[in-house]
């Protein structure tokens, strides 16, 4: 008996156009085992990827590390959720967001209150009054004001044109020298003055003892880690460990209709306009065999003389477990070359136009959406991720 594509091809030589047509829709469907391939296996990806499944589509996800979850991704060690890829603490603003997420794991209450070490002594972060009245013994809010703003007046700066002038401006040259000065130029491999105000911008100036980092209505770290939110989102779906899409690429090209693509986007296109530059990290992990070490999650070292940017401690981050003994991460700030892993991008004016000639790239490709962290060229928060990854889907769903 004839199989099908024997049968198809005896009624395409009649060369009747009705049968090419079924010739070709019947060949395009074989070509395309999955709707969509989804390159990375990251919260971007594994969100973009659940929710195309869900909506009966067929979708396959490649991972060129040996793990799901990207840069979330954590690993139970001696019972500790450790997070592998430096602290990820989850934080929004949005209801719906919050929501979103909680539907993967239940969340803990924790509040991020990293603190500072700086030549012998601990210091709250954000800057607060806690802080104001640890550096220069105030005790209220006014007298916090009139001691920081008599330094900003002295340093008469008009508009900030850089991280230093922006971060005086802010707090004042004390706390400048000693809780931002050192740490920025560990974390940056750059002195103050050639770095962008904005990075510094982020973090809360509070006249109130309030130790929280973040502003957000909603916070907390999912109980049980956030491999196990990624590794719920893509049940049923197919995922390829150790798989390099830009090795790979003649054979996944052909899997799929369409392609979100969360990797570099320079080296999707083969740094044709040469590579686009990132700050990398060092993580050294330690296991030390008593039940604590620091008492704290997060202690940023803020000397630049000692090499480390910070120390996190997991076990804090998933509080009242009893350990017998505690897992440390020492963070590295480090220079990035190509083949690196990527963590900061620096969003200079030279790397921004360079990324807008990739983005004109992309503009002219059909059948590909760039999403994440690297495939955008931006350092987005997990929440932000959230809602980029929802939004890409609407918009595939409704083309
Ligand atoms: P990724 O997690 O990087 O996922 C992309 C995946 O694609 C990776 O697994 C990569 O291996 C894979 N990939 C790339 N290229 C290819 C290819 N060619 N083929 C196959 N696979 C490929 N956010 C917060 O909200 N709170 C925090 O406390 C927080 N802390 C952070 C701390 C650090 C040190 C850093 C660097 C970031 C932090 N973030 C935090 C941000 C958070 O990490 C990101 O929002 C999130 O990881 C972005 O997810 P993504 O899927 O875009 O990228
Ligand atoms: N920062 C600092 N001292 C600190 C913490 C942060 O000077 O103890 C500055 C530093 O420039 C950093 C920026 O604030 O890059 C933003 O801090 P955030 O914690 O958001 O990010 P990080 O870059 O430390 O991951």
């Amino acid at each position: 008996m004839p199989n099908i594509m024997e049968f198809v091809c005896e009624l395409v030589n009649t060369k009747t156009e009705g049968f090419k047509c079924f010739f070709l829709l019947y060949n395009m469907s074989m070509i395309n085992e999955y709707d969509y391939l989804v390159v990375g296996a990251g919260l971007f990806g594994a969100i973009v990827a659940h929710e195309l499944h869900k909506k009966g589509h067929r979708v396959l996800v490649v991972e060129k590390r040996s793990h799901l979850a990207g840069n979330i991704y954590t690993e139970e060690v001696l019972g500790i959720q450790v997070h592998k890829y430096g602290p990820h603490i989850f934080h929004t603003n949005k209801k719906e967001v919050w929501d979103y997420v909680n539907q993967f794991a239940t969340f803990n209450d924790f509040i991020n209150m990293p603190l500072a070490y700086y030549k012998g002594k601990y210091y709250n972060l954000p800057f607060n009054m806690h802080t104001f009245e640890q550096v220069f013994g105030v005790k209220s809010p006014s007298e916090a004001k009139a001691r920081i703003e008599k330094e900003i007046k002295e340093a008469n700066i008009i508009a900030p044109k850089n991280l230093e002038e922006k971060a005086i401006s802010m707090v004042g040259t004390t706390i400048y020298e000693m809780l931002i000065k050192g740490y920025t130029q560990k974390q940056w491999g750059k002195a103050c003055d050639e770095l962008p105000p904005f990075i510094i911008s982020r973090l809360p100036v509070r006249y109130t003892y309030d130790n929280n980092y973040f502003n957000d209505a909603y916070q907390g770290i999912p109980i049980g880690g956030y491999t196990a939110i990624i590794e719920k989102m893509l049940q049923g779906i197919d995922v390829r460990l150790n798989t390099d899409y830009i090795n790979n690429r003649q054979a996944l090209d052909k899997k799929a209709k369409h392609i979100i693509y969360t990797g570099e986007i320079d080296r999707f296109f083969e740094y044709e306009f040469g590579a686009l530059e990132w700050r990398s990290l060092r993580f050294v992990e330690e296991v030390i065999d008593q039940p604590d070490y620091q008492g704290h999650a997060v202690i940023n070292y803020t000397e630049y003389e000692i090499p480390y940017t910070r120390i996190v401690e997991h076990q804090y981050f998933e509080p009242g477990l009893k350990h017998e003994k505690t897992v440390i991460t020492k963070e590295y700030s480090s220079a990035w070359r190509v083949g690196d892993e990527a963590y900061y991008p620096i969003n200079d004016e030279k790397n921004s136009a360079l990324y807008a000639r990739y983005v004109k790239l992309a503009l002219e490709r059909e059948n590909i959406s760039f999403g994440g962290r690297l495939g955008t060229y931006a350092y987005y928060n997990m929440d932000v991720i959230v809602e980029k990854a929802l939004q890409l889907v609407t918009s595939l769903l409704t083309e």
